[in-house]
């Protein structure tokens, strides 16, 4: 687990299923139709309860890449579930950098709103969508250590679902914290 402080914010990277974290907001890595689907998306709409939040999301109705959306975390051990948009990688001309800052720029507004002092995020965009891991992954250190710049948050967790992936974000936020 890589720690870093900002103040009173701590960022770390952590290895898990994001599913289980006790954090006030839980990041999720959805797509346009906020309907469920494979992967990370799939697990917390599990774990919330399926027909609860996809109601919840039905609701909402969608959201374009590059933005977010809330809803409650119902089962989850979250309060909220903060439904991000990243891009699909095309072939990096196709403003994909900017689209995955903006859903984690999105995300930390909405639980600001809310406020949520502690949020986990997964790799948003770095499975089915793509992306490669470690531009994602410095995008991700990047704003996450501007918002714990903000002095709202008290924890930031970038939740990595293998130990390798959790290499790059440790590597990703020890380079962007010394920048
Ligand atoms: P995207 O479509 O944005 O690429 P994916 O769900 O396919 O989203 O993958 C995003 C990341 O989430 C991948 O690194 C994947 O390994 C990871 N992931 C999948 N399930 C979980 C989980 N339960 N907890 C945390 N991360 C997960």
């Amino acid at each position: 687990m890589t720690r870093i402080e900002r103040g009173s914010t701590v960022v770390e990277v952590v290895t898990g299923d994001i599913t289980a974290l006790e954090v006030d907001a839980m990041v999720n890595a959805a797509n346009q139709s906020l309907s469920g689907g494979g992967g990370v998306d799939g697990a917390i709409h599990r774990a919330a309860g399926k027909a609860k939040l996809q109601d919840a999301c039905r609701a909402i109705g969608g959201c374009p890449t590059c933005e977010a959306r809330i809803t409650e975390g119902f089962d989850l051990p979250a309060r909220f579930v903060i439904h991000a948009v990243g891009p699909r990688w095309k072939d990096g001309n196709k403003g994909e950098e900017e689209l995955l800052a903006g859903a984690y720029r999105s995300s930390f507004m909405l639980a600001e709103e809310h406020n949520a002092g502690s949020i986990a995020f997964p790799a948003i965009s770095t499975g089915v969508y793509g992306f490669p891991k470690e531009r994602a992954a410095r995008i991700a250190a990047r704003h996450c250590l501007t918002a714990a710049e903000t002095g709202k948050f008290e924890t930031i967790v970038l939740c990595c679902f293998s130990d390798g992936d959790a290499a790059i974000y440790a590597s990703a936020l020890t380079t962007e914290a010394q920048s």
